[in-house]
């Protein structure tokens, strides 16, 4: 019997990722376009799907893993939409649905951040782990994630983006960046809100850089609350931030640090170096992870 076959789409604020495949070791066809308006790049999307489906054959299901807010409310009569998103032209856009009734297949919808944890548990640096979170570090920040197994939902779905965290504002005296909160953790320690503060883009900032201890404290925080919070037994970071090698390491430390011994667990005492970690799959957690979803979808 072959397997089946499933379509994911990783759609960010600025680029999309289209893929059709089965895992990992097994994507037909990928394609990535930037996020332009609603009608053009759920046109490509639909163009990408249909094209591998000629070349490969059926789709079982399609699995989205969306920027936000969205309703992944199964029932609810805006299931399937990105909601009040401040990314013009894409609030009440309905993104299941189009894609659904376009390719005639089951459509699964979560957010970016609990489809990566999903592709992370299955192929990547969540494997057997059923707490576990997902945060990227990006553009914005978003965190999701599996407590029990299962995907976490509740009301609508986390903002582990917008917390608020201790601001020191004589150590830091940066408003924040956040157009809704100010200085909520999006606001304090995104890419954007690096680059707004330090006067460069965080790429350009270098190792050693008074910028990288800040940001490994404001993520360290965040970090505490999380495991404070909702017990993971493991939290893997991505997104563009965090492709500063140096910094890993020194929010592992302070995280120790913040906890004080606190938190008996030898994940936090002892082995922090594989409590906290990068994703297994790098970039593709999220579009893998929408395989994962379909997958979820079609049974
Ligand atoms: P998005 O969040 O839009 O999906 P990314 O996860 O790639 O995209 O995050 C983009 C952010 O990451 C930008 O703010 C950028 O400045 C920052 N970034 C990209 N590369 C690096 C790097 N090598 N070091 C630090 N920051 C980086
Ligand atoms: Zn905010």
């Amino acid at each position: 019997m072959t397997k089946p076959l499933f379509g994911g789409i990783e759609a960010g604020g600025t680029k999309f990722v289209c893929a059709v495949g089965t895992g990992p070791d097994d994507i037909r066809r990928e394609e990535r376009f930037p996020t332009t308006t609603p009608e053009e790049t759920l046109a490509k999307a639909i163009a990408f799907f249909c094209a591998a489906i000629d070349e490969h054959g059926p789709l079982s299901a399609v699995g989205i893993a969306s920027f936000g807010p969205i309703d992944p409310k199964p029932g609810s009569p805006t299931f399937g939409y990105i909601t009040t998103t401040p990314k013009p032209g894409w609030a009440n856009t309905d993104f299941a649905g189009t894609i659904g009734r376009a390719l005639a297949v089951p459509v699964g919808f979560d957010t970016d951040v609990n489809v990566a944890a999903l592709g992370e548990q299955r192929w990547g640096a969540g494997q057997g782990i059923e707490n576990l979170i997902y945060l990227t570090i990006g553009t914005g920040i978003g965190g999701g994630g599996l407590v029990g197994g299962k995907l976490m939902h509740g009301m609508i779905h986390p903002e582990m983006g917008h917390v608020r965290l201790p601001h020191d504002r004589q150590a830091d005296p940066y408003a924040g960046h956040c157009p809704f909160h100010g200085d909520c953790f999006e606001g304090l320690a995104s890419g954007p809100a690096m680059a707004d503060r330090w006067k460069q883009p965080a790429e350009e900032l270098p190792a050693g850089h008074p910028a990288w201890k800040l940001e490994a404290e404001y993520l360290a925080l965040a970090l505490v609350n999380f495991i404070c919070t909702l017990s993971p037994e493991r939290i893997v970071i991505g997104g563009g931030v965090m492709s500063q090698p140096e910094l890993l390491p020194m929010v592992r430390k302070r995280v120790q640090e913040l906890l004080n011994a606190y938190v008996q667990s030898p994940a936090v005492l002892e082995g922090i170096d594989g409590y906290i970690v990068a994703p297994g799959l790098g970039n593709r957690s999220g579009v893998l992870g929408a395989f994962v979803l379909a997958r979820l979808e079609g049974e």
